[in-house]
Parts: C-alpha cells; structure tokens; sequence
C-alpha cells in the first residue's frame, strides 16, 4: 500500500507540524502504510528524533515552519500545540492544501470502536482512567487514548470496543469532523487564554465537544455549566444527578473525585445503560483517583504533611487542591503563566488557613500581585522549586501541610508538569535524607 484513503481521497504525501508525541505517532502510522511524510517542527528536534527520521528515509524541517512544509502535500496533519491561526496554514490555506488535525485524522481512520470523549478543564485523566476502570470491569475492551498520553491515531488500526478518549480544547479548536457517541464536559474555568486568545475562545473550544452530536448519541453536562441542553442533539444528562455508590469508599473520596466519579459513571451508562454504582468495585480504582502528581502524598519532612499536586497547571484545580486540605498549610504556586488571572485564587487563600505562599518561576511577580490586591502579604519570592521547597520548610510549623499545586504550567523550567513533579519528589526525598542525617 502506498497511501491511506481519507474521506474519499488517495493521501500519499503528507506533511506532519509538530513533532511530539503526537507527531511521532501520526508519522509512524502514514509511514506503516507507505505514505511519503515531511516533518516540520518549530522547534528543535532531539538527537534521537533525527536519527530516527533519518533512518526512516523522512525529511524534515526544525526550527520553524518554511514554504518547503507547503510544497506537494495531500494533506497537512496538526499536532495538538499548531494553532490553526500560524501563518503557514494561512499561506497552506491559500495553495488549497487540506490541514486536518490529528484527532479529525484518527477518527476518519479508526472504524468499528465506540467513542466516549472527555474534557473539561480539570479532571479529564481521571475520569478517563476511571471510565476504563469501569469498562473493563465489566468485560468490556476499553482502552484510555488522547491526551492523556496514547495517541487516538495509535489505535486506528486495530481500535478496541471502546475508545476512552481525553480531548483538550486544542484539539477541539483544531477540528471539525470528530464526534464521539459519549461526549462530557466536566467544568470550565479559565486557562489555556495565551492560546485561546479569550475566554469566549477557549469556552467555544469546550462545547464544540457537542457539535456534530448525533441523534442517538449521549452529552454528559454539568449542572454549573450555563449551557441550553436543547441546543444539543442526542440525549443529554447532568451527572450530578448520577447516584454514587453508598461505601465507605466512596464516602472517603474528595468532592471533585466524587464529581469525576459521577461523569464516569454517567459516561458508561452510555455503553452499558443499567450499570449500577453498587456493583462498581471501587477499591480497585485506586489508582484511577490517585493518578501521579495529582494530590499526590510524599514523606513527611519533620512532622510536616507535604503533598506533590503537579498536575495542578490552573488557578481552578489550586482552589480545589487547597479546599481539600485541612489545617493550616504553606503554599508552592509559579511557573509560567497562561494568561488567565489569579483573582478567584487570591481571595481563597486570603480567606483559608494559608499560612504562607511561595512563589516561584516566571508567573511569581504576577501572582504576588494578586495577592497583595486582595490585602494577603505573607509571600516569599524565589526563582527555582529547590529555593522555594527551603523556603516553604523554614515558614512551616509541625502539623502544617505544604502544598505544591502550582497553578501555571511548568513550561518555563520543565519539560512538562511529569518532570516537574518528579523533581518535586527528589527535593523532598533529599531533604528527608538530611533531615535523618543531621
Ligand atoms: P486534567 O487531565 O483535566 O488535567 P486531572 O485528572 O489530571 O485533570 O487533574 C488535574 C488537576 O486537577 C489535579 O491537580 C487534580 O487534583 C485537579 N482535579 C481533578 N479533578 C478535578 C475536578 N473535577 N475539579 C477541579 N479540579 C480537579
């Protein structure tokens, strides 16, 4: 075979932007099949990722999007982090040359698999991993794809029953044929506007999860999403109203793993419609309400809680991380800022036991700011994790808790918020190995 057919059409030339994990898998699925691929990255490719390109007989461009991305491509496929607005896809736009994103790509691709779509603005991985939790408890193939790790284009080949698909609002801005039988937005507050441009934007991104709905298929909504159910085709449930299993299990869980619980309980009934809550083994879905660097529990550093909740990259999800901690904490917020405020953050900790914030990275000064609006003025400055992990030790008391929600990406000294977070853990660990050696 020396091409895919897509919508009708003989693709053999392809260009891929962007060169993550994603692009990765789109050049190794058209190369599989024979497609003649260009790679164009904006940024550098890794030794690695140019050895093998070479040895596949791709060529590529890195360091910036030229016309040669533009030459004789069928078809130009977007990576997650390629807006629509650069200007190559404008000039793209202009030769009559197709983009597509990966997820419209993988969907035209993948035949057979059922689809429930998830997103929102916080909890999308664990409700996905609990959807999969539930699904396969029940004897039924279902494999968690998309965002939240395995591309969607991974699986188009050989699909399982069920796709159990994260979706991010980039994904959604980049598409228009995509649509899943189970589509759920779990909240939206704001973020991602350094990409989106304005909140209008990025909420636009979120419920176009609905377009395209079809009449048979199931929308899971929330109750605190001003949203018209009407306006939506298919059926649709508010998963507030889901039942929770009645355990101690269950009981024990935080308020926003309960929500993420209810969406996918309410997602599953899409595929199984008398799946009853009591008959979900909850324990064994540990780790889906525990996944790593979400509130996640590290050595206590003289008598001292410390919780690694990295994943935290938003002002919303470092509310819900401090609403879900008792007692008196001290604070680890920075990183780079995502051009959304920190206002409703401010007031909460102005209004919690918070006992001290330390601000770290490239959004420090703005996020010092915002407290000082609020009249909170117990801050600290630094510019590295280390720096702010010995700050943060010498303001906590025995019995306080120090929280490391960031609530801005990790991009300005991370790869991403995994490294961030294992880094997190080296810095406890190493302090707690001073600690028993003094
Ligand atoms: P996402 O995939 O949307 O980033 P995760 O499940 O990975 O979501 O969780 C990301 C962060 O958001 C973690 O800090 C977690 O504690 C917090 N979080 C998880 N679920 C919710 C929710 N329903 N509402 C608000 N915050 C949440």
């Amino acid at each position: 075979m020396r091409s895919v057919r897509i919508a009708e059409r003989e693709i053999d030339r392809v260009t891929v932007l962007g060169y993550g994990r994603t692009g990765r898998a789109v050049v190794a699925y058209l190369h599989n099949h024979g497609v003649k691929i260009f790679v164009s990255d904006s940024a550098l490719l890794t030794d690695a990722d140019r050895e093998s390109l070479k040895k596949l007989g791709i060529a590529f461009e890195e360091g910036g999007h030229t016309f040669q991305a533009i030459e004789d491509p069928d078809l130009i496929v977007l990576s997650p982090g390629i807006s629509p607005e650069i200007p190559i896809l404008r000039e793209a736009q202009l030769r009559s040359i197709q983009g597509i994103s990966e997820l419209d790509l993988a969907y035209l691709l993948t035949r057979g698999a059922s689809i429930i779509a998830v997103t929102g603005t916080n909890g999308k991985s664990t409700t996905v991993k609990l959807i999969e939790g539930i699904l396969l408890q029940r004897g039924i193939q279902a494999i968690a794809a998309g965002n939240i790790g395995l591309p969607f284009i991974t699986l188009a080949d050989e699909p399982p029953d069920v796709v159990v698909l994260e979706v991010s609002s980039f994904q959604l801005e980049q598409s228009s044929i995509f649509h899943a039988h189970v589509s759920c937005l779990l909240n939206i507050a704001p973020d991602h506007l350094d990409r989106h441009g304005s909140m209008d934007n990025y909420v636009a991104a979120k419920l176009s999860i609905f377009d395209r709905q079809v009449d048979d298929g199931l929308a899971i909504v929330s109750r605190d999403i001003p949203l018209s159910k009407a306006s939506i085709a298919g059926w649709s449930v508010y998963f507030e109203d889901v039942r929770l299993p009645k355990n101690a299990f269950a009981d024990s869980l935080s308020p926003h793993n309960r929500s993420n619980l209810r969406a996918a309980i309410a997602c599953c009934r899409g595929i199984i419609p008398i799946l009853k809550p009591d008959a979900i083994d909850l324990p064994a879905l540990e780790g889906a309400f525990h996944l790593p660097y979400r509130m996640q529990g590290e050595p206590s550093l003289g008598g001292v809680r410390v919780i690694n909740d990295s994943k935290s990259t938003n002002a919303a999800s470092a509310i819900t991380a401090l609403e879900s901690i008792e007692g008196p904490c001290v604070l680890i917020l920075g990183g780079r800022h995502k051009g959304a405020g920190y206002d409703a953050l401010a007031r909460v900790i102005a209004r919690r036991d918070v006992r001290h914030v330390i601000l770290f990275g490239e959004g420090a000064s703005r996020l010092q700011s915002s407290l000082r609006d609020v009249g909170y003025a117990h801050t600290g400055l630094c510019s590295t994790l280390d720096q702010a992990l010995t700050l943060a030790l010498q303001e906590a008391r025995e019995g306080d808790t120090i929280l490391f929600s960031p609530a801005c990406s990790s991009y300005d000294q991370y790869r991403n918020y995994v490294e961030r977070g294992e880094h997190f853990s080296r810095l406890v660990r190493s302090s707690l190995g001073q600690e028993s050696s003094n």
